[in-house]
């Protein structure tokens, strides 16, 4: 599952490589949009909310959401389309190329804010909200801290590696509950700033080490010593809305 930062900057190299250029191919490959034909039309902006992402082409906006494994391609370079496309575009000698993409769907250019009116604030968003946000989070007490910081409803971009490490660094395990943060706006503002400082990497960095092996406090470290205490890190499954995989620390968290 991507994080919002990871969605961010694919929006961003969309927007590098196909805003202010002519489509000369619009290839849909979802039987409810294959009619759908943009060439002619010039893209106008790439824009990221939470994780769903957005290409606005003329009349049309092109929403997309990378679900569990959904990426975009693109380059100047011919970029492979197999049978795992799920849209091909081209301008010029750009070709942008969605793969198993889990939502995309062609929307009225007008309407498409639709898509995603139902998200918190976005944390990598220009009108990223920390009061709104750290409201959200607080609203329902008794709720487990992990769920509710995956629930793009009270805040927009918070993948399974970021829930893990904002458990870490709140110092609660994952299952606590809301109510036990003595400061909710806190957590936000570290939640806004790991995905603001990650935003241009690629190798996702929490601690402030980005040499190799210590970028993460927990995430991934099943078996591993906790960078504070040395305590091994503990793993776990949780079904529910999809199976996630779930780090902490049996004496830094709580
Ligand atoms: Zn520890």
């Amino acid at each position: 599952m991507p994080e919002g930062d990871t969605v961010w900057r694919t929006a961003a190299i969309l927007r590098q490589h196909l805003a202010g250029r002519t489509l000369t191919r619009c290839d849909v490959r979802v039987p409810r949009f294959a009619t759908v034909n943009l060439a002619g039309q010039v893209v106008d902006e790439v824009l990221s909310r939470g994780k769903h992402l957005f290409i606005r082409v003329g009349p049309a906006s092109i929403h997309s959401h990378l679900k569990m494994d959904g990426s975009w391609r693109v380059g100047d370079r011919p970029i492979r389309v197999d049978h795992r496309a799920r849209i091909v575009l081209e301008a010029g000698a750009v070709r942008a190329v969605g793969v198993d993409l889990g939502v995309l769907e062609v929307l009225a250019r007008d309407r498409d804010a639709d898509a995603v009116a139902h998200l918190g604030p976005d944390l990598l968003g220009p009108d990223w909200d920390a009061a709104r946000a750290a409201a959200n989070l607080a609203a329902r007490p008794d709720r487990p801290l992990a769920e509710a910081l995956l629930d793009q409803r009270v805040l927009a971009g918070v993948g399974n590696v970021y829930c893990n490490e904002l458990c870490f660094v709140a110092g609660h395990l994952p299952t606590a509950a809301v109510g036990a943060l003595a400061e909710p706006h806190r957590l936000v503002a570290r939640a806004r700033d790991m995905l603001w400082t990650n935003r241009f990497r690629w190798n996702r960095c929490t601690t402030g080490d980005t040499r190799p092996g210590r970028q993460l406090w927990v995430y991934g470290r099943a078996g591993q010593p906790c960078r504070r205490c040395h305590t091994r890190v503990e793993y776990g499954e949780s079904s529910g809305t999809g199976t996630r995989v779930t780090y902490w620390c049996p004496v830094c968290q709580r």
